[in-house]
């Protein structure tokens, strides 16, 4: 294969194993073909790179709901019961912890790179029956209030 490093080429060494932990629960993967430059000495398993599990032991989806986790609730609550009901997973406390915090502090310089959630866009604004432009919005996603046509009232 080609060095993703250095473009030089690394040759193939011997498999490796190794345990992810994912949104499935643990998962061993005994063949894991591992190559090193010849160049730079850099090692690279180009199998875990195509799953998008380079340099991780947490697959991404695993690691989204172990930060969303994270951020609800104090870290060991968040191992301990969040988890473990939401997911059927279990992860210490200090992965929680490593976990969110990694992330949070990722988002944050993308943040201050100016990177949003999504792209900016026009809004098409309601308008009340005094013409007012307005929006609904929901945070628990259990009820929104909303006016009917003319203002009325929407049971
Ligand atoms: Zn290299």
């Amino acid at each position: 294969m080609i060095c993703p490093k250095c473009r030089d080429v690394a040759s193939f060494h011997e498999h490796r194993d190794k345990t992810f932990s994912t949104l499935l629960g643990d998962v061993r993967v005994e063949i894991r073909h591992y190559y090193q430059c010849d160049h730079c000495h850099h090692g690279h398993f180009p199998g875990d790179a195509a799953l998008g599990l380079a340099g991780r032991r947490i697959s991404l989806g695993a690691e989204a709901v172990v930060t969303l986790a994270g951020t609800l609730t104090n870290f060991g609550q968040a191992a301990r019961k969040i988890l473990p009901k939401m997911a059927g997973i279990r992860f210490r406390e200090s992965t929680v912890e490593r976990t969110a915090e990694a992330n949070g502090e990722r988002l944050g310089k993308l943040w201050e790179q100016g990177h949003t959630m999504a792209s900016a866009r026009d809004w098409h604004w309601n308008r009340d029956a005094r013409l007012q432009q307005v929006a609904y919005i929901s945070i628990d996603a259990t009820g929104v209030g909303q006016q009917g046509l003319g203002g009325t009232k929407v049971e």
